[in-house]
């Protein structure tokens, strides 16, 4: 009787609802965006509180249970139901997002929201455990993660409360975790896609130093000829534009794939020609000078980088490091 993939299990514990929907900390002028409303066990509670609740639910079974639960109540012209896939879907304005949704969409709808303007108050998401754990981990947290620092950078994360797998019906396989997201705004003023290339290439390898992974042929390759485009365009802007903030939930798989010049799919060869010498060099697939080499090193090493990790760098750090870099026009596309 249920979808297969849609992650349709019920919230039943009532405490759990009164609990997410008092964290969510909501006025009575407040459009609330709920998704994956299900038969509506959040949507009733937070009709108490709101204005207004919007909810997005894929699947016509539970949009005519919800219609049906809420017809004839006062609550029912406060509620609009969108019928379909969110992630397809263009949102609307909405001051507050409460979702329990399906584990799968968890990162491209958490980026989604992210880059939705203008910016809303608050996300109050029930993620699986794990994720909401990936999510607000700290730099030093072994769970540290490229989805970490590009969260952390669009927004402040902080986790509510841990809900067991027997608060559902039926129960999932796994606990949950419930997220509160607060868009930062403004964000900071860099670039994006750039921003972004620097983290990807930081966390191939989160516990090799900066050096070591600055050391890759790849790498260094790849950097190399961005430099030379920049410095072709007489510019300290290369072409490439910006990202949207949805582009930094893109999984790694993509962007290996996107990128067949190795420097997004050093993963695959370990520990590879980081002490190639000149020969390797020239004939190699990698090709850069040696005084770029350099201009990296003295970045790194002028910068105190160089025997940094990945693993233990906050946020302002990542920025002081793309700074550094641009200064000499070496940037991250
Ligand atoms: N909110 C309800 C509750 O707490 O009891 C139901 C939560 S259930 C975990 C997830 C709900 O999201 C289901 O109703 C499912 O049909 C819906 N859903 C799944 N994928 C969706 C998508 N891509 N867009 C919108 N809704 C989706």
């Amino acid at each position: 009787e249920f979808f297969k993939g849609k992650g349709q299990h019920i919230l039943k514990n009532p405490l759990i609802v009164q609990s997410i929907v008092d964290k969510a900390g909501l006025k009575s002028t407040d459009v609330v965006l709920e998704i994956g409303p299900g038969t509506g066990n959040l949507t009733l509670q937070l009709l108490q509180k709101a204005k207004k609740v919007i909810a997005v639910e894929i699947d016509s079974r539970m949009v005519l249970e919800l219609q049906r639960r809420v017809q004839g109540t006062p609550q029912a012209a406060h509620l609009q139901i969108i019928q379909g896939d969110v992630l397809k879907t263009e949102l609307p304005y909405f001051d507050v997002c409460v979702a329990n949704i399906p584990y799968q969409i968890s990162s491209p709808l958490t980026f989604k929201l992210l880059a939705h303007r203008p910016t809303f108050r608050a996300a109050i998401i029930m993620f699986q455990h794990e994720f909401a754990m990936r999510l607000v981990a700290r730099a030093g947290d072994p769970l540290y993660s490229r989805l970490a620092v590009n969260t952390q950078l669009l927004a402040r994360v902080s986790h509510l409360l841990k809900v067991g797998r027997n608060n559902f019906r039926p129960p999932p396989r796994v606990d949950s975790s419930v997220v509160r997201i607060e868009p930062r705004h403004p964000l900071p003023p860099i670039n994006l896609r750039e921003w972004d290339g620097l983290i990807r290439l930081a966390f191939l390898r989160k516990n090799k130093t900066l050096g070591a992974i600055f050391r890759h042929h790849s790498t260094l390759a790849h950097l190399e000829r961005n430099y030379e485009v920049a410095q072709a365009l007489g510019d300290v802007r290369p072409a490439g534009g910006n990202a949207s903030a949805m582009d930094l939930g893109a999984e790694d798989a993509h962007m290996a794939a996107d990128d067949d010049d190795g420097v997004m799919s050093q993963a695959g060869d370990e520990g590879m020609d980081v002490d190639g010498g000149p020969a390797r060099k020239k004939g190699g697939k990698h090709k850069f000078s040696e005084g770029f080499r350099q201009k990296v090193t003295e970045v790194l090493q002028r910068s105190g980088f160089e025997d940094k990790r990945a693993a233990k760098l906050v946020q302002e750090e990542f920025m002081t490091l793309l700074a550094e870099f641009h200064k000499v026009g070496i940037h991250f596309l």
